[in-house]
């Protein structure tokens, strides 16, 4: 494993969403109280402060809200990757996810709007949300 390699920290409030992404789920909650969907995970809903949050798996299906293409990296550890690409991309249930698009989806066929699919790449040990494959909407 690359110590020097930013990974994200599971937490107790996050391990169901990280355990998800290792089984190949991509998981948000959906407030039990009003319906409100979220998905940085939390302990309460961010509308009415409800602890009744249970977890639904995504269809993994959004639209490409926008994205950019690296050239320069922010840490050493990002070198190898270069050029990547990072999209935010809104999931259909109503949820926001950033992800880098794998190198399959090069950046000048991506396209604001065009609709993508969310999958998993497993980096040094831990799987991470990645953008898969462009759907439609494709330049
Ligand atoms: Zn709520």
């Amino acid at each position: 494993m690359n110590l020097n390699y930013p990974l994200p920290r599971a937490n107790a409030q996050t391990n169901a969403y990280w355990d998800g992404c290792a089984q190949g789920e991509l998981r948000y909650q959906r407030c039990g109280q009003c319906g409100q969907v979220q998905c940085i995970p939390r302990s309460l809903c961010d509308r009415c402060q409800s602890s009744d949050l249970p977890w639904s798996a995504s269809r993994r299906e959004g639209t490409v809200l926008t994205f950019t293409t690296v050239y320069r990296a922010p840490l050493p550890a990002f070198k190898e990757m270069l050029p990547y690409v990072i999209a935010i991309v809104d999931l259909d249930e109503g949820f926001r996810v950033m992800a880098n698009a794998l190198s399959c989806v090069p950046p000048d066929a991506l396209a604001i709007g065009a609709r993508v699919r969310i999958g998993f790449k497993e980096v040094h040990g831990m799987a991470l949300p990645v953008l898969e494959s462009i759907l439609e909407g494709a330049k």
